[in-house]
């Protein structure tokens, strides 16, 4: 395994495995690596001949008060997880690497940024969109992995991918969970001991919504105010975000279920655990 810290030695040695004939598979990270990213690396090698990971915790992508500073890095540890995994490249630049001093260029993709994370995290999709888009541009794979625990970032890369007309293509991977039902997750290291235990409200909360769907409630306001009484009745839960339920594809919120015409409704929550925010999503068949 190789780690690279240069835009133009990654480029190259990606030129390289192109012209020897190498299917290449990216997934990017923000490091502190866990079953999660590594599913995701598995996927990859299933499909691909060679597999690249990126690790950078993108500053673009956190809000002026949010945890840039403090998100945890390990870059030992996650050499040695992925080198254990097999994986052929890391690309691990800095950030004046990826940005200079004189960036001026981000990518929007316009409304489904501004719903759900969005509405609370002003500009993030915006720093993970630019960011995305410059790690296509650098690495040049044929394809990329995102998890679905981030999904409506997963709809937002398909979207920029399908407008600007990039030549890659997205695959994503199911939510890697606890065997409590807690997603994997970086920030979970932030959560003490009785958070940790709490946490997994939210997917209780999300099974809550999908068994009420299944017993035939067709009112979604109904539900997710069910739902929402039991987040706040947490005193672990310091603000909940917001608990939707989305179309799986335009994130247009819905209210009602459409028996018979709504394939699969996508119910997503964002809750602050102490002073963690968690995320978390289920999609529920109709
Ligand atoms: P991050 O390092 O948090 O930016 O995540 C890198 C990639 O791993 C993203 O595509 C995430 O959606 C994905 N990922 C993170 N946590 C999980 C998880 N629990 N299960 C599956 N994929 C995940």
């Amino acid at each position: 395994m190789k780690t690279i810290n240069k835009i133009d030695e990654c480029r190259v040695a990606m030129q390289e495995l192109r012209k020897q004939g190498n299917k290449i598979g990216f997934v990017p990270t923000m490091g502190f690596l866990h079953e999660g990213h590594l599913s995701l690396i598995r996927m990859a090698q299933r499909d691909c001949d060679k597999v690249i990971i990126s690790i950078f915790v993108n500053p673009m992508q956190f809000g002026p008060d949010e945890d840039f500073k403090k998100y945890p890095r390990d870059i030992k540890r996650d050499t040695s997880l992925a080198e254990k995994e097999g994986v052929d490249y890391i690309f691990n630049p800095s950030v004046q690497e990826m940005y200079g001093q004189d960036h001026k260029t981000t990518v929007e993709v316009k409304e489904l940024s501004s719903v759900m994370c969005g509405k609370y995290r002003p500009g993030h999709f915006a720093g993970v969109a630019t960011v995305v888009l410059k790690l296509f541009n650098i690495i040049n794979a044929h394809k990329a992995y995102f998890g679905e625990k981030d999904y409506q970032q997963l709809v937002i890369i398909k979207k920029m991918v399908d407008d600007l007309n990039l030549d890659i293509e997205i695959k994503s991977g199911p939510i890697v969970r606890e065997e409590d039902g807690l997603a994997l997750s970086s920030r979970n290291r932030y959560l003490s001991g009785v958070e940790r235990e709490n946490a997994t409200i939210l997917y209780r909360c999300l099974n809550i919504a999908r068994d009420m769907i299944a017993g035939g409630e067709n009112d979604l306001e109904k539900i997710k105010k069910r739902v929402l009484e039991e987040l706040e009745g947490n005193k672990f839960v310091r603000k909940v975000d917001y608990f939707d339920f989305r179309d799986p594809l335009t994130l247009q919120e819905k209210r009602r279920v459409r028996r018979g015409e709504d394939g699969e409704i996508l119910a997503a929550v964002a809750a602050w655990i102490g002073n963690t925010r968690l995320i978390d999503n289920i999609m529920i068949k109709v």
